[in-house]
């Protein structure tokens, strides 16, 4: 961090400021840094840098207190965050706590989050698929939501260029619904899953089994060399936080990268607590926050202002900044800020024995966790009750036969047994939802955080729409696995409330028409324009893929158009 010995309002001024450091604010700052802005990131979390602030990435399970897992005190204090999976002893520390930062549940909501320089970066599963035309005309051709003012053709470009530099593993599949990028060698599937990808391309027209695409680097560039990530080493424990860069991360890739440009300042421990409105120039001047440490309120100053806290803080930080001008927040002429808001249904799975496939079995690890079966529902036409589909995992493994019988040494032996069990298949369902009006968050006014900001109240759950298209993936799923010869094929749904898919969008979306959206195509507020907000919060709908590829290419788009706009003297 640059020692920031500040007592000037010019020495608190910068060409550009960007509010959050997780997967989209990092790609904000390593773009604008790359075209010569000296940037100010404001991240309200602690500083984690890239290795030495990972603690637990080298630790051995028998090295846990716990061994992986938390005490029951610990879960029984988080019954919020405890339900997410990647919440345990190796790296609860990059999750927020439910007491540390409350939030008003009108309608139940698990906000999983991370606040630390790197964000949710640290600790996302690294799932990256293209959305699609499909996605992109979606609300026009289905009729719900607004249109987006983007077409696939707008963001291609930007996807090549993030997928470049993040490193994205997968095949070339030639799907129109999947589109490819720019990859890296896929991790393999393995023999069932090879299996039943087979099976289904033989067995369905426009079905498809393919390995799933993530972030890591299956094998680096010169670029990812540059950046001074190694090749992923398949330990699958990558939410501690990789030592070899071996994922893609805000902390190992984009935020390293801006800082050695020299033009990138980070101000850790600072709650962004509102953007501050010009009324005489018609602009956002900057930003006020509340140091975390001092509690002391400070205000720094830029031209541009990149808002990427993630999907709901950044709904939090807009409809907190009220001015004469947006007296219900900015740039919320349209009275839809904060609404709208959708996220993916992960509610059902479902699992099955394999027989055979005896002379194969799991060895090693997969980090991208086998395949993807993209969504066939609805596609090219509408050909079910229900609005638009699901996307869901497929993957398949074999474990040993473990006995739990005896004592003593018996009991050891029964444990420790090399004797291989059957082959086992699981999926899970990855659901679009549509964004409704009744979907919405909002201010509390009565409670206030421990900065002085008013505390969220969320008021977002499932519809019709959503029981519809579980019903339908149970369906279809247990269908393909009986053709598949699957056995004890086993479905399941639950009730998790929203938000535990942590892919929660909208409420600052996207639009053609200032009346009925907040941003325009270039993710510019319509109605302050040095002000762009490319997180979750701008998505118009969700696509059924996983969401956090689209919010980079955003980010990068958005900041090309900052830039020139910025030359021109346009903002
Ligand atoms: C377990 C898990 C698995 C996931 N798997 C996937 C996956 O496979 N694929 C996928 O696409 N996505 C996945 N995600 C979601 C993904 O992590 C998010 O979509 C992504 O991180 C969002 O990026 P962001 O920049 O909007 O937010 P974040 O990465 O959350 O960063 C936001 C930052 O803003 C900071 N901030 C918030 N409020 C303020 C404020 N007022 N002032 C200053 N700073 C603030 C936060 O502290 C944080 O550091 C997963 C998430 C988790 C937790």
């Amino acid at each position: 961090m640059a020692n920031l010995n500040i007592d000037s309002a010019k020495e608190r001024t910068f060409d550009a400021i960007v509010i959050g450091s997780g997967i989209s604010g990092g790609w904000a700052a390593k773009e604008l840094t790359d075209k010569g802005l000296k940037v100010l990131m404001l991240e309200r979390g602690r500083d984690v840098k890239h290795i030495k602030d990972y603690p637990t990435t080298n630790m051995y399970p028998w090295e846990f207190k716990h061994r992986g897992e938390l005490p029951m005190d610990v879960q029984e204090a988080n019954p919020i965050v405890n339900r997410c999976y990647a919440f345990g002893e190796s790296a609860a520390h990059f999750f927020v706590k439910d007491k540390e930062h409350p939030y008003i549940q009108t309608k139940p909501f698990d906000w999983i989050r991370g606040y630390q320089v790197g964000g949710k970066s640290l600790l996302w599963a690294r799932q990256t698929q293209r959305w699609s035309e499909f996605d992109f005309e979606g609300p026009a051709r289905d009729g719900f939501a607004v249109d987006w003012p983007i077409r696939y053709k707008d963001i291609a470009p930007w996807y090549s260029h993030v997928e470049k530099f993040a490193g994205i593993s997968g095949n070339k599949d030639g799907i129109a619904e999947l589109p490819d990028g720019e990859f890296l060698p896929a991790f393999p599937l393995n023999a069932v899953e090879e299996y039943f990808s087979k099976h289904v391309k033989v067995n369905y027209q426009n079905r498809h089994v393919i390995s799933a695409r993530c972030a890591h680097l299956s094998k680096p560039n010169q670029i990812h060399l540059d950046q001074g990530r190694a090749q992923c080493q398949e330990r699958t424990i990558c939410e501690r936080g990789c030592p070899f860069g071996g994922y893609f991360s805000s902390n190992a890739s984009t935020i390293p990268w801006a800082l050695k440009s020299g033009n990138l300042t980070i101000r850790p421990f600072s709650v962004v607590e509102s953007i501050i409105y010009d009324e005489n120039k018609g602009k956002a001047s900057g930003v006020r926050i509340v140091d975390t440490n001092t509690k002391k309120a400070e205000e720094f100053y830029s031209r541009i202002i990149f808002v990427n806290a993630a999907a709901l803080n950044t709904n939090l930080i807009l409809l907190n900044s009220k001015s004469n001008r947006f007296p219900n927040g900015l740039g919320n002429d349209s009275g839809v800020l904060g609404k709208f808001v959708a996220f993916h249904n992960y509610s059902a799975h479902i699992g099955a024995e394999v027989e055979g496939f005896e002379e194969w079995a799991t060895d090693g690890r997969n980090p991208a966790g086998g395949g993807y079966i993209p969504r066939f529902r609805n596609v090219y036409k509408q050909e079910t009750d229900f609005l638009r589909g699901y996307a869901s995992g497929f993957s398949a493994y074999r474990g040993f036969k473990h006995s739990y019988d005896g004592f003593g040494e018996d009991f050891k032996a029964g444990l420790s047994t090399k004797e291989y069990g059957p082959w086992r298949v699981g999926s899970h369902m990855m659901g679009e939802t549509i964004p409704k009006e009744t979907n919405f968050v909002k201010l509390d006014n009565s409670n206030k955080d421990a900065w002085g900001v008013p505390l969220l109240d969320i008021s977002v759950d499932y519809d019709d729409n959503d029981e519809k298209m579980k019903k339908d993936y149970i369906e279809q799923l247990t269908e393909m696995f009986t053709s598949a010869g699957f056995k004890n094929i086993q479905p399941s749904t639950n009730h998790q409330a929203p938000g535990l898919d942590i892919h929660e969008m909208g409420g600052v979306r996207m639009g053609r028409d200032p009346k009925t959206s907040m941003l325009n195509k270039w993710n510019q507020l319509h109605a302050c324009t040095n002000v762009f907000v490319t997180d979750g919060a701008s998505m118009t709908s969700t696509s059924c893929q996983n969401p956090s590829l689209t919010y980079m290419a955003l980010t990068a788009r958005a900041v090309d158009h900052a830039v020139s706009e910025s030359k021109k003297g346009n903002l």
